[in-house]
């Protein structure tokens, strides 16, 4: 249900889970653990990054979104393609086709996310002009927003406080669908098309934007095979693109910085090559970057596991694809430009998950705890107590979640 804060986009199929303990070594929040056999996740400290079900062989583990039909909920029907949803296809030399498909699928309009990113890129231009605190760090992945706000509290302040590009395109989208169709907002449904399940995560429970942008959030890779047969009968597309290559750029690894227009930039991605760049801003030594881009996928927005096809493969076709673009579409005299529109209007709140106790005294007394029981711990981060490392499994063992004796391996008293 959109803005529930309890929504959780990663779910498990217990009767799949084989117990192996790969998500739980993958999960960079250490929100795993395996016990009795099966998984389970501490949802209070998962981002939605979508690691345990790139690691999961067995297909245990599983991303949450909105079905295909709830389209057909609403009488006017809006889709919003994230720009990642172009490098999906083989052959394909004009996201008209694209577009035109899914206007066969049953929408009545087609409004590109990548618009809202151009839109976002000017709009950063603007902000970084305002010699805001450096670095600024892209607050686009809404997995590396949460994996701030869980686990590197100090960095929030670096977060650009803008909403997303598919929020902004949510907004104008729904605008427009009034005026053309002439119909109240309620009878109009506005659908996300998602590469990753953190983006879900974000909609749904309404990440700095508000939670009602959107009526639904469909997977990249379910309206992809629908979609194989409705752009099969495309033979003549209309010109109905309005992104130029600054937006669609947004689906990988730098086409963000880049839209910025400046060279002191860093861009990375990968969750793990994400908490080695927080961790160095937050120690203070990345100082002569102003802006830094961090996709928790692989590749950027390509590598989502909501998508079909590989994330290098993704990146080179929309590359090819941009040969053929202008810079940008954005026609700015058409375009809000109240900073209102673009900044958070729910600012999102940090999440101190990992401390071991509200309390600040009895959170220390714990602390001391945790460190005499690491003392006669092997330090292996085996994993067979099914905690995912020595240190959490002292801390799940001071909060009374699981018995000394699950590690096989401690040094016995007495
Ligand atoms: S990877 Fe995780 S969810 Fe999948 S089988 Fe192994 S323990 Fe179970
Ligand atoms: S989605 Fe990411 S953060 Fe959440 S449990 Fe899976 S690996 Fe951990």
């Amino acid at each position: 249900m959109l803005g529930d804060k309890e929504f959780h986009t990663v779910r498990l199929d217990s009767d799949r889970c084989k117990g192996c303990i790969n998500c739980m070594k993958r999960c960079p929040t250490e929100a795993i653990r395996v016990r009795n056999g099966k998984a389970t996740i501490l949802y209070d400290r998962c981002i939605g990054c979508g690691e345990c079900i790139r690691a999961c062989a067995h297909q245990a583990k599983r991303a949450v979104y909105d079905p295909f039909d709830l389209i057909h909920d609403y009488e006017y029907k809006v889709a919003l393609p994230a720009p990642s949803l172009y490098g999906q296809f083989h052959n394909l030399d004009d996201i008209n086709v694209v577009l035109e498909g899914l206007l066969k699928l049953g929408f009545d309009m087609v409004y590109e996310v990548a618009q809202g990113a151009e839109l976002i890129s000017d709009f950063t231009r603007k902000y970084m002009a305002g010699n805001p605190k450096k670095p600024v760090i892209s607050s686009a992945c809404p997995a590396v927003v949460e994996l701030i706000l869980i686990r590197f509290h100090r960095l929030k302040e670096n977060l650009l406080p803008v909403i997303a590009p598919v929020d902004v395109a949510a907004k104008l989208a729904r605008e427009k669908a009034v005026r053309e169709s002439g119909l109240p907002p309620e009878k109009i449904g506005v659908f996300f098309i998602s590469p990753c399940p953190a983006k879900v995560f974000a909609l749904h429970r309404g990440l700095g934007a508000d939670a009602n942008l959107v009526d639904g959030v469909l997977a990249e890779s379910e309206v992809y095979f629908r979609l194989l047969d409705a752009m099969k009968s495309v033979k003549n597309p209309r010109p109905l693109a309005q992104c130029g290559i600054v937006g669609i750029g947004w689906a990988s690894s730098g086409g963000e910085s880049a839209g910025v227009l400046r060279d002191n930039y860093l861009a990375a991605d990968g969750v793990e090559n994400c908490i080695s760049v927080l961790e160095e801003i937050e120690d203070e030594k990345i100082q002569d970057v102003d802006f830094v881009e961090l996709n928790a996928c692989p590749g950027g927005c390509v590598g989502g596991v909501l998508n079909i096809e590989n994330p290098f493969v993704a990146k080179a076709r929309i590359q090819a694809l941009r040969k053929y673009m202008p810079v940008s579409k954005n026609n700015l005299k058409e375009v809000p430009h109240e900073k209102d529109f673009y900044l958070w209007n729910n600012d999102p709140e940090i999440m101190p998950v990992f401390k071991l106790d509200q309390n600040m005294f009895v959170a220390l007394q714990k602390m001391q705890k945790v460190e005499e029981l690491l003392a006669g711990l092997p330090r292996l981060d085996c994993g067979a107590c099914g905690a995912p490392s020595c240190r959490a499994f002292a801390e799940d063992v001071v909060n009374g979640l699981v018995p000394e004796s699950a590690c096989e391996r401690r040094e016995k008293k007495g």
